[in-house]
């Protein structure tokens, strides 16, 4: 194992974004069954050939060496892997990583989240599409909505001083929803973060009845006068406001607007070892075959930085094209 990070100069691509968060999906086996994701539930899956926690760990060590410093786990449900904790240690334990961020839909939290956080989790984002536990469930597939709130004040029982909170937007679903979100957060240090529905490769129909620009939540915001907060380097895609009135804040993230892939500062890796340069790439750079002995550390890190080279200026999602990806819980969202 490579026990000290060289001081190697850090990723860049061809228009000078650098990237200091990678995105690692560690199965793409999900337990839920949201309509706009996986609506038949998980029909196909390789999690159990998902990458090794040995394999994460060199992963990990050659990204922490090219400057990444922030690693978000996700899936599929990055917590049905038996290992979850041991991948978080091991993470935990590479020289550079200073923040390791989790994405999760809240399954058992409430019972679980005390060991995620004692593993050395930072930071946690939940998805909760809706605040009404009957649309909850028919958006999911679960009737889990307190579970998954008691989930969330377990985590700030347990030292969380801030919680991210993904809720898809959707029309005809949960876009009456706005206010009750508001009052939660109202007294609750939790980030809101409104994504616009994506279409992938499964969810067309879907998507052309539901999607909903992200700029009608962001005109009622400043309608109501939230202000735009100033953007932090190692920051998601969110634009985020807050209001002095309001404990916690707001996120939009709006992949359909023209600026959003100019701050892009992040990489994706799939549970099987891919590294794709952008959530809706045609394809992926295969690094498993470097991820086997810790001997392979140089080539692995010189394929890494080379592969830089071919990352594009943006994704063509406009056009309707959203690349090789079927659904997000293949890649990791
Ligand atoms: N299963 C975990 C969860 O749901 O939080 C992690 C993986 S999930 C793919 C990550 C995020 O992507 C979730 O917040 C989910 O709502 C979002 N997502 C999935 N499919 C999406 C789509 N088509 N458009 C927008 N967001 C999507
Ligand atoms: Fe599973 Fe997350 Fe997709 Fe919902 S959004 S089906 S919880 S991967």
């Amino acid at each position: 194992m490579h026990s000290s990070v060289s001081a190697l100069p850090g990723l860049q691509d061809a228009q000078g974004r650098s990237y200091p968060y990678l995105r690692l999906s560690i199965t793409d086996l999900c337990n839920f069954r949201c309509n706009y994701c996986l609506p038949e539930g998980c029909l196909d899956h390789h999690h159990h050939e998902a990458l090794t926690i040995d394999e994460i760990r060199r992963l990990i060590t050659a990204f922490a060496a090219l400057g990444v410093q922030k690693v978000r786990l996700t899936g599929g449900e990055p917590t049905l892997r038996q290992d979850f904790t041991g991948i978080v240690r091991t993470i935990k334990q590479v020289p550079g990583i200073r923040k390791l961020a989790m994405t999760t839909n809240g399954y058992k939290m409430d019972q679980r989240v005390d060991g995620w956080l004692a593993a050395g989790i930072d930071a946690i984002n939940v998805s909760v599409d809706s605040l009404d536990p009957r649309a909850f469930e028919l958006i999911t597939g679960h009737n889990r909505l307190r579970e998954v709130m008691a989930g969330i004040e377990r985590a700030f029982a347990g030292g969380l001083s801030a919680i991210k909170v993904n809720a898809v937007a959707m029309k005809g679903w949960n876009d009456t929803e706005l206010d009750a979100f508001l009052t939660w957060i109202q007294h609750h240090p939790v980030s809101i973060r409104f994504i616009e529905l994506m279409q992938t490769g499964t969810n067309q129909a879907f998507f052309q009845q539901h999607h909903v620009s992200g700029k009608t939540i962001q005109t009622l915001l400043l309608e109501r006068g939230w202000v735009r907060k100033v953007r932090q380097v190692d920051a998601g895609p969110a634009l985020e406001y807050c209001h002095s009135d309001y404990v916690g804040t707001v996120g939009l993230i709006m992949p359909y607007s023209r600026d959003f892939c100019n701050d892009c500062n992040r990489l994706r890796v799939t549970s099987l070892g891919q590294l794709q340069l952008c959530l809706f790439a045609e394809s992926g750079i295969d690094l498993r075959g470097l991820l086997q002995s810790d001997d392979q550390y140089g080539e692995l890190v010189a394929t890494i930085r080379s592969a830089l080279v071919h990352k594009e200026d943006g994704h063509f999602l406009g056009q309707g094209w959203a690349g090789g990806t079927q659904n997000l819980a293949q890649i990791g969202g």
